[in-house]
């Protein structure tokens, strides 16, 4: 014996190219077979492995969920809401039977999109209320409440006249009869950038014809006038938009949507009867997480709630 150099390969004569480059062949070789190895893995996963990339951003997988999984809200603990107390001047708004319902999930709606042309807006406008109405209906029969369709008008300047009087805003709706909506260039404005705009704007002022048939508007007004009773009128819409936003069929409310939604709650006019950052950012969102209506009952809950 002699050692059988075959594993101890008697030395030949010196290799004919430096250590380095032969490492560096070693190397390229074991990655090749690397790589060899992944493509036959995934070509063995049938290609599954290679579509969920290609999926658009709303099915964005959280952190510690699987490929393709629908993106959640993130996890956030909401202060149960008080009883209504029969003795507080704002029992009226308080209790009324729409706060059991569940935000009525809106079905059949065109998918959001920003709007480019005057036409363009409006038709985006009454499509999404007529939507909205229409899915809000089986509740509104169901409580036995009126199931007539407010009009919906719209305006170039800053304001326009109503059955309630003059008024300038984006947008605003007036109680008088069957209800009317008005809708304004400030509006159409906030539509040509941001896709989200009809909706927010229409399902905040439908929940102000909601305030109307529960009760909660008849029962504000009986009231001495003051900012206070406003603004828990206007974040209580602002929460119900958000609900009827976050349960809008036509599309899924991702993370590129909640962003968005929170940079407008961060953006759009604070103070006054529009309550200050703050609340519009507490109630914009709890809306998202609404799972009754009574969720954003704006009028139990202490002053500091909605300054
Ligand atoms: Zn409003």
């Amino acid at each position: 014996m002699v050692k059988r150099a075959a594993r101890v390969r008697p030395r030949r004569a010196k290799p004919r190219y430096p250590r380095g480059v032969v490492m560096s062949v070693v190397a390229a070789v074991v990655v090749v077979l690397v790589a060899l190895g992944v493509f036959l893995a995934s070509r063995m996963l049938g290609g599954q492995a290679a579509a969920p990339e290609t999926e658009p951003a709303h099915d964005v997988a959280v952190s510690g969920a699987g490929p393709g999984a629908q993106w959640q809200l993130p996890e956030r603990r909401w202060e149960p809401m008080p009883p209504p107390d029969p003795a507080s001047p704002l029992h009226g708004m308080q209790a009324n039977d729409l706060n059991a319902q569940p935000p009525a999930a809106l079905t059949g709606c065109a998918a959001p999109a920003t709007v480019e042309t005057i036409e363009g807006w409006e038709a985006a406008v009454r499509a999404q209320w007529e939507c909205v109405h229409r899915s809000w209906v089986p509740t509104l029969e169901r409580l036995g409440w009126s199931a007539t369709a407010p009009t919906v008008q719209f305006f170039r300047g800053e304001g326009d006249d109503s059955e309630c009087g003059y008024l300038e805003a984006p947008a605003f709706y007036c109680s008088a009869g069957d209800g009317s909506v008005h809708f304004g260039a400030r509006h159409f404005d906030m539509a040509r950038i941001w896709k989200l705009s009809v909706n927010e704007m229409v399902n905040h002022e439908y929940g102000h014809h909601l305030q109307n048939l529960a009760g909660v508007t008849a029962a504000k007004v009986a009231l001495p006038w003051t900012i206070e009773l406003e603004r828990r009128a206007e974040l209580q819409a602002t929460c119900w938009s958000a609900a009827m936003t976050a349960h809008n069929a036509s599309f899924t409310f991702g993370q590129a949507e909640y962003g968005a939604w929170l940079e407008r709650l961060d953006s759009m006019r604070a103070g006054g009867v529009h309550g200050s950052r703050e609340s519009m950012l507490h109630w914009g969102t709890r809306g998202l997480y609404a799972k009754t209506m009574n969720d954003c009952n704006t009028w139990v809950v202490p002053e500091t709630h909605v300054t």
